[in-house]
């Protein structure tokens, strides 16, 4: 499946307690500048409505939901996202080959340009987490064998650690997405639950698409001034893309 040019590589995770919140962010930057995500919190709160309402502003909207089911409940559940007018959206590569397959067969019927990313292994997760799960193998090497199933499966990319970037699209093609979370600018000390993070110039040198950040974002004194001081320190032009 074709995937475009990149740019506009931030994605502000919109991780807050309500809608008007999210809305308050939303009208606060131009479309030109990043691209949304909405999670869990927000969807399981505000509902698809959110998700229309950003898609309305002329926004990008990552709708990371982790679809993780039996095939056919993944597959009408994609469906579903992609009449939200969604940009990006995502399931769980542990929920298999068959099941991936299904959602990737969803996105064709229905046609369109949305990127369709499996999330490989949670970057709160390290080797010790995997071991718990009966699972002892390196997260790496998860990340690198579940990103090759999404591949295979038809997907456009993956979700991972900028720390896995490099060697999934080493693997994988330079066209194959790597969108990643655990993003921690020079200045914020706190790394919250995540374990495997770097700063945005070291996440785009070691081979991320895209840059998922929320908290350093959503959580400074003032958002829009730390967003638009990342896109300098990651070479973007601040008045756009
Ligand atoms: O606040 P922070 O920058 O840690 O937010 C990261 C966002 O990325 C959260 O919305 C989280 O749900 C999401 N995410 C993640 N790790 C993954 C997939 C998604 O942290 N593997």
């Amino acid at each position: 499946m074709p995937v475009a040019v990149i740019d506009k590589r931030i994605i502000v995770a919109l991780d807050y307690p309500d809608q008007s919140a999210v809305l308050n962010f939303a009208d606060s930057v131009s479309p030109d500048l990043c691209r949304l995500k909405i999670g869990k919190e927000v969807f399981s709160h505000s509902g698809p409505d959110v998700v229309k309402a950003l898609v309305e502003r002329g926004f990008d909207v990552f709708l990371d939901l982790k679809f993780h089911d039996i095939p056919s409940t993944v597959a009408k559940a994609v469906s579903a996202a992609l009449d939200l007018g969604v940009w990006m959206l995502n399931v769980h590569a542990l929920g298999g080959s068959r099941m991936m397959a299904a959602a990737r067969e969803a996105l064709e019927h229905q046609g369109g340009d949305a990127r369709l990313i499996a999330v490989t292994v949670l970057t709160s997760m390290q080797d010790s987490d995997l071991a718990e799960l009966g699972m002892p193998m390196p997260v790496t090497e998860l990340a690198s064998r579940l990103a090759g199933l999404a591949k295979q499966c038809g997907l456009h990319g993956v979700v991972c650690s900028a720390q896995e970037a490099g060697a999934i699209s080493g693997q994988w093609g330079e066209a194959f997405l790597r969108v990643t979370p655990g993003i921690r600018p020079s200045g914020f000390l706190s790394a919250d639950d995540q374990r495997r993070t770097l700063s945005p110039a070291q996440a785009i040198a070691a081979g991320s698409s895209y840059l998922v950040i929320g908290r350093p974002v959503t959580q400074s004194k003032d958002p829009v001034a730390t967003l638009l001081a990342i896109k300098k320190e990651i070479g973007e032009d601040a008045s756009g893309g």
